[in-house]
């Protein structure tokens, strides 16, 4: 017995997972294969939260939105070359969206690989992670297990957040040293994300522009969301009285109902501002990259708040930059306001509430139809209804005319509620981002899905009927990419390219893995179907029939579809 105390071994497996519990991230996202599988076998052993998916990009994405919704990194654990290959989507979409997150995979011998003498799944991951994150480490050596993981984890959350890349060689996993040595070479990332505070004269400066305001408005994005300043922005919303506008993942940060809410007159805030406030939000496609038709001609002054400094003037002049973490910069903000604060004009906020009614009173009774086959509007004014009602609720959404449609009818109340295909507008993300959802925060989901969208992650509902989450799946059926109703051009037997089965029952696939499944064709079986799902808890999936004549070309971004002048469609 004493022999074994002072020639205790340790190993690669189990210092990786007492890295990882030692930073307090318990759980993974993966998919097993060699040489991960025994990984993944240890990780559940000691007590972490290891959930198997059935395609890496799934995986990918559940660990890209949980170190959005935790901000701490999410672990993707893949397997070499296919299985890292597919994980690579979500860690380039983790990149581009700002979330934290770890694509951890194994990979094959170095020695094999770097004299590319084939070996079995033989692959440079290294080299080819690179350009698609922020930052990409491999560890060879057992005693490195410590320090590598904590400069993943370091690079992932810290400054503006982002995906990781850490190779981790079959070789590195049966690798033994001592056990007291080992436990000596684990570090715990201290302060991983710091405060980044403002400098004061840009705090000034930002004031001093919106001071002159006019007609100021405010951009919340998910940067924004991501922060979890949620009081402190709403403090300076209600403080500057200024009208604000929520980035979709941004919605919910304060209810979408809140009397300076502007999203019902988008298009006038836009054109209309004289100063923009951006906060956490980048002026990239989503925003028309802050000019052009949709700015109008009024002449504009922009103050962003941002931790990357290289986001200022990246499409127009930043007049005000300020440059920090959001809580930081926002508090700061707060202060430098003091006490009496003038409101905007009142002519500029009579002018949006105005707007904001008309829109709002013309839409209501389209979400009342109750129109079989539904239409867009009758299937999302009732789910409307049950996020009112279920304001905890978290709605994942994806699609083209579904994500569209739904974007401005579902208001959202509370911060994080809405996470949706972000900053490329990709589809796929959908069921990786229902499970972890409901795991990172064990409140109930609703996945509203497109039918094109739901089939690239479609395989999930296994996952989520093995782990039995609270999620509900309700798929926007009208059997086909963008809608239904198309014909093959060229006359043949083959089906148009945009176009799939039709009256196809997804609901059938729930039921085959023991979930609920139901055929919804009007409004309040939709409704009655959802309803019972939140009570019940039970992964259900519900099959939405949609008129498929419903919904535009590529929805309301058809205008980024290149148009031939040759053969006019
Ligand atoms: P949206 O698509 O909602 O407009 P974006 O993803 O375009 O949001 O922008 C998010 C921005 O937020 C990025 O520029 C990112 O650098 C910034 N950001 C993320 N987290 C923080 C933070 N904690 N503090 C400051 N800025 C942040
Ligand atoms: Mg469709």
């Amino acid at each position: 017995e004493e022999i074994q105390e002072v020639g205790a071994l340790t190993d690669g497996f189990h210092l990786v997972i007492d890295a990882l519990k030692l930073n307090d991230i318990n759980t993974i996202y993966n998919v097993p294969g060699i040489p991960i599988t025994d990984l993944g076998r240890y990780m559940q052993a000691a007590g972490m939260r290891v959930l198997s998916f059935r395609h890496e990009q799934n995986a990918g994405y559940a660990a890209a939105i949980a170190g959005f919704l935790t901000q701490k990194p999410g672990i993707c654990l893949t397997v070499s070359a296919p299985g890292f290959l597919n994980g690579l989507t979500a860690l380039a979409h983790a990149t581009t969206n700002c979330f934290p997150m770890i694509l951890i995979s194994g990979s094959s011998e170095r020695e094999i690989v770097d004299l590319q003498q084939g070996d079995y799944e033989e692959m440079d991951q290294l080299a080819i992670a690179k350009p698609l994150c922020k930052a990409a480490y491999r560890i060879l050596h057992v005693e490195d297990i410590g320090i590598g993981i904590a400069r993943a984890i370091r690079a992932a959350v810290s400054g503006r957040p982002g995906g990781v890349y850490l190779d981790l060689p079959a070789k590195l996993f049966p690798q033994v040293m001592d056990a007291e040595a080992g436990a000596k070479s684990l570090v715990k990332v201290i302060d991983a994300a710091p405060r980044q505070l403002p400098a004061p004269e840009s705090v000034e400066r930002a004031l001093d522009v919106l001071k002159n305001a006019k007609r100021p408005l405010m951009i919340l994005g998910k940067g924004a969301a991501y922060a979890q300043a949620d009081d402190a922005i709403r403090a300076l919303v209600e403080k500057s009285g200024i009208p604000y506008l929520p980035m979709s993942m941004a919605k919910g940060l304060l209810p979408d109902t809140h009397p300076q809410s502007a999203g019902a007159a988008r298009s006038l805030v836009l054109k209309e501002s004289d100063v923009v406030m951006l906060i956490g939000a980048r002026l990239n496609w989503l925003l028309s990259h802050g000019k052009g038709k949709t700015w109008g001609d009024q002449p504009k002054k922009f103050i962003q708040v941002d931790i990357e400094p290289k986001e200022m003037d990246s499409n127009v002049e930043i007049a005000a930059p300020v440059v920090g973490d959001i809580g930081s910069c926002v508090h700061a903000l707060l202060d430098g306001m003091g006490n009496n604060w003038a409101p905007p004009p009142s002519a500029w906020i009579d002018e949006i509430s105005d707007k904001v009614e008309t829109n709002i009173t013309r839409m209501a009774p389209r979400l009342q139809n109750k129109n079989v086959p539904m239409d867009y509007h009758g299937a999302l004014g009732a789910l409307r209804t049950i996020i009112k009602d279920r304001p905890d609720t978290i709605l994942v959404n994806e699609g083209a005319n579904t994500l569209d449609f739904a974007r401005s009818i579902i208001d959202v109340y509370r911060p994080r509620k809405r996470l949706d295909v972000g900053t490329w507008g990709v589809m796929g993300i959908g069921m990786g981002t229902a499970i972890a959802a409901a795991v990172e925060t064990g409140h109930p989901v609703l996945a509203v899905e497109g039918d094109s969208a739901f089939g690239f992650s479609g395989m999930e509902i296994e996952t989520i009927c093995r782990y039995n989450l609270p999620v509900c799946v309700v798929i926007f059926n009208n059997g086909g990419i963008y809608r239904g109703s198309g014909v093959n051009p060229g006359g043949g037997s083959d089906a148009s390219t945009t176009v799939f089965v039709k009256d196809a029952r997804y609901d059938k696939m729930m039921e085959a893995f023991g979930g609920v499944g139901v055929h919804a064709t009007s409004p309040d079986e939709l409704s009655r179907a959802v309803n019972a799902a939140m009570d019940s808890g039970k992964p259900t999936l519900v099959n939405a029939v949609i008129d498929e004549n419903a919904g535009t070309e590529s929805g309301r971004i058809g205008n980024l579809n290149p148009q031939s002048v040759v053969s006019r469609k």
